[in-house]
């Protein structure tokens, strides 16, 4: 018989990781086929811990599917980006335009198209470390090249932009911002995003700023959206339906162009090239976003004092601090900590494998810091989903496992 070569997959992937979906979710899969009950504490996704859609999104959809049986603009349908448009215009970008808004299945699939509209080989992109990992991942696939800036845990996690400044080359094209920050529960100060729009404004980058949660806020924080400060710098704002409206399975988001777009014609149209290439976005849910936008934002009566999120946030900190040679800022924003292990107790050599042990013996499963692009093996981060209830017991049992970690 003819012997023929294994299919393999293109070199174009080698240095693509996306690691929180990896093998620590795979050895959780196999446990729970093997009948455990795992804590899931590894992915920022709301319905499961009976976080439930407000019910006009559910009404909307189920209302619309008879006429969202086609296709629709690649851009998105108008009533929706009409929506989008006056929430931008409620934040203080008057001109904001339906024009200016794309809608995309998930802010992610957004992010890989607006890199590759953007990229060619060897094109520098400035992004966080750590960093919601799909921004690396993109710009790799993109044939770019992920340039990390230290976020500074002395200093609240938040960016150093004379330190970002001393990155920027002449092949640099853009410079991510995620605000309020995934891992590290970080939402960045006024004067430090004027300092980033303005190193965009005098290098000439693309100011990427992904906002996806931005309405998930804690004690007063002021949360900018970076497009304001930026008349004159070409941004891109990321956003959607996955956190804030609790329908991450809808596949749901929209990116709102703002700047000078009149010298981005060339750039939106390749970006609308890809845009069209894939056909529209899910429209059933397309048509979740005017209900969401418009209705009530019951996400506030979450992240106030006594809100759900706001009292699980402060639980698990509270809980972690608590635990020898654990430091952990308080999170301002999103839905994660990322707690650091001290050395000097647990000396980490490799935090995936360190992850994966906590896995098999407590049946806890949180992401390991590296999965961020994070520097050092010393750091893990957490969901703040579950209930204080369940926070409780899991972090018990982190601590548990700690505990035996320091004395082996
Ligand atoms: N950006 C950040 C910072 C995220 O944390 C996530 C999801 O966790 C995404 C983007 C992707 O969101 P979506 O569900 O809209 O694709």
């Amino acid at each position: 018989m003819q012997q023929f070569e294994e299919f393999t997959q293109s070199p174009k992937l080698a240095q693509v990781r996306y690691d929180v979906r990896g093998p620590i979710a795979q050895e959780a899969a196999r446990l729970e086929r093997a009948g455990h009950r795992i804590t899931r504490l590894n992915i920022g996704n709301p319905a499961p811990f009976g976080f439930e859609a407000p019910d006009s999104i559910l009404q909307t959809m189920i209302k619309e599917l008879p006429s969202a049986q086609g296709y629709s603009d690649s851009q998105g349908i108008y009533s929706a980006r009409v929506a989008v448009a006056q929430y931008y215009q409620s934040r203080g970008m008057t001109e904001a335009d339906p024009d200016d808004i794309y809608l995309g299945n998930g802010v992610s699939e957004l992010i890989t198209m607006v890199l590759q509209a953007l990229l060619g080989p060897g094109d520098e992109v400035l992004i966080p470390a750590p960093d919601y990992p799909l921004w690396t991942g993109a710009t790799t696939l993109a044939g770019g090249r992920a340039v990390h800036y230290i976020c500074d845990e002395q200093n609240r996690w938040w960016p150093d932009p004379e330190a970002i400044e001393a990155q920027v080359t002449d092949r640099t094209k853009a410079l991510v911002i995620i605000n309020p920050n995934n891992p590290t529960g970080a939402v960045y100060p006024r004067e430090i995003l004027e300092q980033l729009v303005d190193i965009c404004r005098r290098h000439d980058l693309m100011l990427l700023s992904d906002e996806i949660y931005e309405n998930i806020t804690f004690d007063d924080v002021e949360m900018v959206n970076a497009c304001t400060l930026a008349d004159d710098v070409l941004t891109i704002t990321f956003s959607g339906l996955s956190k804030t409206w609790r329908v991450a399975g809808f596949r749901s988001g929209w990116i709102y162009v703002s700047g000078p777009k009149h010298r981005a014609k060339n750039y939106l149209e390749g970006l609308t090239l890809l845009m069209n290439m894939r056909m529209c976005a899910n429209v059933p849910a397309q048509h979740a976003i005017q209900a969401a936008l418009g209705g009530h934002q019951s996400i506030q009566d979450l992240v106030l004092p006594a809100g759900r999120l706001y009292e699980q946030r402060n639980a698990a900190h509270r809980l972690l601090s608590e635990i020898e040679g654990v430091d952990v800022h308080q999170a301002d924003g999103a839905l994660y900590l990322f707690p650091r292990l001290d050395p000097e107790i647990y000396p980490i050599e490799d935090d995936e494998a360190f992850v994966i042990e906590l896995l098999r013996q407590q049946k806890i499963l949180v992401s390991h810091g590296r999965a961020f692009n994070w520097i050092d093996s010393q750091h893990f981060r957490l969901v703040s989903l579950p209930s204080v209830e369940d926070l409780e017991e899991a972090i018990g049992r982190i601590a548990d496992f700690l505990g035996e970690y320091r004395d082996a």
